[in-house]
């Protein structure tokens, strides 16, 4: 991945756990809200100090949160979401809190769910039954020290919620472990899936390539070609000029005729070979049809592009293709220039007919069709 998809990743990321955070924080709020409700039902038996307390030290830990997330130091832990540690801290919280409601105790209890839920998508399931197993003992250890204390007022329902909270922290358990397995099945089908989009991709890439390949000579085909052109002459800018030549191998039917059509196919494997050894990287050669060629060089002027056409003409006829015997390779050339706003079918016919001129004057020459371009 690049380093700005991974910056843009890592913000979405942060932007999704503060969001969580701010659910963590209105999670406290309304805890907050429900023990003002039970101080007004005369449901506490706290002083002033320790609510205060309680209440600080909420606040206190959620600024370390908030600092953390907002400083990116988050991210340098195992887990950035930082799940454990705010629900170990909640659940601690909670359990002091818990302290000084007695007989609001049990209908408080269903904070340690709320809090507890917060970890059922996040958490791996030991690190869940590990919480669940700080909630338990807390609760559980607050009601047996207040009945070792015989402070205790109602132990019968102090042990019929130690019990409720018992089952449902179990039930939690392996709900979250269930959906924990759900989660990575469902990983384990995105992975998949992405292997097939990959490998699709992969061969839809082939099929591209074959599409715009010849066989024989592994240059782009015709279609490939016009539409390359095409889309250079739609881009270009005013003032360059591309190259536009038609190349026919000279006597082509005699090379069939003589060594035979294998030969032939080696020669014009042999030309693909030279040509591409002339140009540059961004030239566009093609097979256009048979033993004739086009090529495209973009940004030149009639010298170069004639200089470059008469070298291609002067490699080929040395060359010497593996396993034939032919003496006189020779190639006829019509060039002419594309500038903006010209027509290719028109560009194409010009340098057909320039071809046609090379032929008639004796084959193994370039002949260039400039002067229509300039008028
Ligand atoms: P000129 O110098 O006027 O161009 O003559 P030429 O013989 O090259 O041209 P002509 O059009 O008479 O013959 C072209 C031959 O190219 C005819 C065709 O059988 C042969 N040809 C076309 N495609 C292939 C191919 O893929 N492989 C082989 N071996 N021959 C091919
Ligand atoms: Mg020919
Ligand atoms: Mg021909």
């Amino acid at each position: 991945m690049s380093s700005s998809s991974q910056r843009v990743t890592q913000r979405r990321l942060q932007g999704l756990l503060f969001k969580r955070f701010g659910m963590a924080v209105v999670t406290y709020a309304l805890t907050m809200l429900l023990c003002v409700v039970a101080m007004f039902c005369g449901l506490v038996q706290a002083t002033l100090p320790a609510a205060v307390l309680i209440g600080a030290l909420v606040v206190v830990s959620q600024l370390c949160f908030f600092a953390l997330f907002r400083s990116g130091r988050n991210l340098r832990f195992k887990d950035p979401s930082l799940t454990e540690p705010q629900v170990l801290v909640a659940l601690t919280w909670l359990t002091l809190l818990l302290a000084l409601f007695e007989h609001a105790r049990g209908s408080l209890l269903v904070i340690y769910l709320l809090i507890l839920l917060f970890g059922v998508f996040e958490l791996p399931p030991r690190v869940f039954a590990r919480c669940a197993v700080l909630a338990f003992s807390g609760f559980a250890g607050l009601n047996l020290y207040e009945a070792f204390a015989s402070r205790l007022a109602d132990p019968a329902a102090a042990f019929l919620q130690v019990s409720v909270l018992a089952a449902v922290l179990l039930w939690l358990s392996l709900f979250a472990s269930y959906v924990q397995a759900m989660r990575q099945r469902m990983l384990q089908r995105r992975f998949a899936l992405q292997a097939h989009q990959d490998t699709l991709r992969g061969m839809m890439r082939q099929l591209e390539d074959l599409a715009a390949t010849d066989e024989l000579t592994g240059l782009f085909n015709r279609r490939h070609f016009l539409r390359l052109a095409g889309r250079a002459l739609e881009n270009m800018s005013g003032g360059r000029q591309h190259g536009l030549a038609l190349i026919d191998l000279d006597h082509f039917k005699r090379i069939n005729d003589v060594h035979g059509h294998a030969a032939g196919d080696r020669v014009l494997q042999t030309f693909a070979g030279v040509a591409r050894a002339c140009l540059r990287d961004g030239d566009v050669l093609a097979r256009y049809g048979g033993e004739e060629f086009v090529l495209l060089l973009p940004n030149t002027d009639c010298d170069q592009f004639a200089a470059c056409c008469e070298r291609l003409r002067d490699a080929f006829s040395r060359a010497e293709p593996l396993g034939v015997k032919v003496d006189d390779l020779s190639l006829s050339v019509g060039m002419t220039l594309l500038s903006k706003h010209d027509d290719l079918d028109e560009a194409l016919h010009r340098a057909d007919q320039a071809l046609y001129q090379a032929k008639r004057s004796g084959r193994n020459r370039c002949e260039a069709a400039w002067e229509e371009v300039d008028a």
